[in-house]
């Protein structure tokens, strides 16, 4: 069961009328066990629909207005078999307001030395059918991933999973709810942004709720619904000693699944997928929602703290492409470091809302007072990351437009227990190294807020940023601050001139 199975990825080839029936009979049997075969792979998270084999300019477009008005197809695999003159994809490339994948591959994986003839030439004629269509790719200034390889080599089919991935989350993203409850933090600059220019661009719509609308959901919760949460709580937790059992009304524990019971409400009815609050902008809320924002996110909503919209769409995104992956996705915070030299670390986590998908153990449940907020003491669950490679990545807005950061990161135990600090973290290093990779993110204007995952990776980043046209910089192995800083001014220039009005 692929985890995408409500959608679809069109595999779609490019030939001509030149060769006669008989060759194009070939490339559709061909086409066909290729599709099954990416269809079949466990690398790839969506059902692969084998669609045509092309010839003319109006089959392309006749295609490409299918994909373009199909709820179901995230993406096109496109792959020219023989040759495809790539004037006839003009119109279609031009027109297509999905994303594309380039698949460079050939049906034999080797070369039938002793037997080659004309025929297996003019059947086989990827090696060059590919870079007249790749040309028309880049004359059209079209993104797109490219992947080159045999087409059963799982580093093809893994490329091409990748890439699935970010359309997934893409797909998503068009037309995603992100309900902003309350404002930002007062004062806060990096939370802020365009939102119209987030909708145009990136698809997804940010709109302000006040913190009235969900604290009539709160108001309407039953008693029996709160019990039956509670007793969720009990079973998936360990539930701190000194709370057990303070199920009763009034008590924090009883406060935040009424809080959590109402949030769902409020977000199920909206229809909103990603979210936001604020500690500053609480008003008839018991306490700042931590276990409530915490169980959501692990569900697959987006949360960012303080107001942090971009953030909540991001980890939104990120859930997508994680999804059915083993490790977890969290909202994050680079909070506070270890600056021993040959030992920095950075201690990731936030008062509250880091999602128990990153938990190595079962979570404990703890109520504990929160000085910021000025409310009640919140119930939330603690927890700690387990050791792994992973990613932080971000969005920030520059003001003429968009920008993607990633570092990628390697997740450790902490070097000692943490037996004092109530809430769920993380501990890494950053690569290359803390030193550059602190200078590097904040050069580049990267946020305070983060997503991290343990299961997206590097790639999928790559082929999201690419997907949306979007600036997408690196910070990792091989990451030296001389370069990174003349990438960030020359993508200055680019998206300045790319961009133009419409940014
Ligand atoms: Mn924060």
């Amino acid at each position: 069961m692929k985890v995408y199975s409500d959608k679809e990825v069109w595999f779609v080839i490019g030939s001509q009328h030149l060769y006669g029936p008989e060759t194009l009979k070939k490339v559709d049997n061909q086409s066909r066990e290729i599709a099954a075969f990416l269809d079949k792979s466990a690398d790839i998270p969506a059902p692969v629909v084998y669609k045509s084999v092309v010839k003319t300019s109006r089959e392309i477009t006749d295609v490409v207005h299918e994909a373009n008005s199909s709820q179901k197809c995230i993406g096109l695999i496109l792959w020219m078999h023989t040759f495809s003159p790539a004037r006839m994809w003009i119109q279609g490339l031009n027109q297509l307001n999905k994303p594309f994948a380039h698949l460079h591959t050939q049906h034999n994986r080797d070369l039938p030395w002793s037997e080659i003839d004309m025929d297996f030439m003019n059947l086989n004629q990827a090696a060059h059918g590919c870079r007249e269509f790749g040309f028309m790719g880049s004359r059209l200034r079209k993104e797109r991933k490219v992947v080159v390889g045999f087409w059963q080599d799982p580093d093809v089919t893994g490329k091409l999973g990748a890439w699935v991935r970010a359309a997934a989350a893409w797909d998503d993203w068009q037309g995603l709810k992100v309900a902003r409850i309350g404002d930002n933090m007062r004062e806060v600059a990096v939370t802020e942004g365009d939102k119209v220019g987030a909708q145009l661009k990136l698809g997804f719509a940010v709109n302000g709720y006040g913190i009235g609308d969900v604290v009539e959901y709160c108001k309407n919760v039953t008693e029996s619904e709160i019990s039956a949460l509670l007793a969720v709580y009990a079973d998936e937790y360990n539930v701190a000693s000194d709370i057990k059992g303070n199920t009763g009304k009034e008590t924090s524990m009883y406060e935040a699944a009424r809080i959590e019971l109402g949030l769902r409400g409020f977000l199920t009815d909206l229809g909103a997928y990603a979210f936001t609050d604020t500690f500053e902008n609480l008003h008839g809320f018991h306490q700042l929602p931590g276990i409530a924002v915490q169980r959501l996110m692990a569900e697959g909503y987006g949360f960012g703290g303080e107001g942090d919209w971009k953030t909540a769409a991001l980890v939104r995104a990120m859930k997508v492409m994680a999804k059915g992956m083993e490790m977890g996705t969290s909202f994050m915070e680079d909070y506070t470091y270890h600056l021993e030299e040959g030992n920095m670390k950075i201690l990731g986590a936030h008062m509250l809302e880091v999602c128990p998908s990153i938990a190595a153990e079962k979570p404990s449940l703890e109520v504990h007072h929160l000085g910021i907020g000025g409310k009640n003491d919140p119930a939330r669950l603690v927890f700690t990351a387990p050791p792994g490679p992973g990613i932080c990545s971000c969005v920030v807005d520059l003001g003429n437009r968009f920008r993607f950061i990633t570092n990628e990161i390697e997740v450790v135990e902490p070097d000692q227990p943490l037996p004092k600090l109530p809430v769920g973290r993380a501990v890494w290093v950053a690569k290359p190294d803390l030193k550059t990779s602190a200078n590097a993110w904040i050069s580049a204007g990267g946020s305070h807020h983060t997503c991290l995952s343990q299961s997206v990776t590097r790639e999928m980043m790559e082929d999201f940023a690419l997907i949306a046209g979007v600036e997408s910089v690196f910070i990792g192995d091989g990451t030296e601050m001389y370069d990174f800083k003349k990438e960030l001014r020359w993508n200055d220039v680019y998206y300045h001139l790319n961009n133009g009005f419409k940014s």
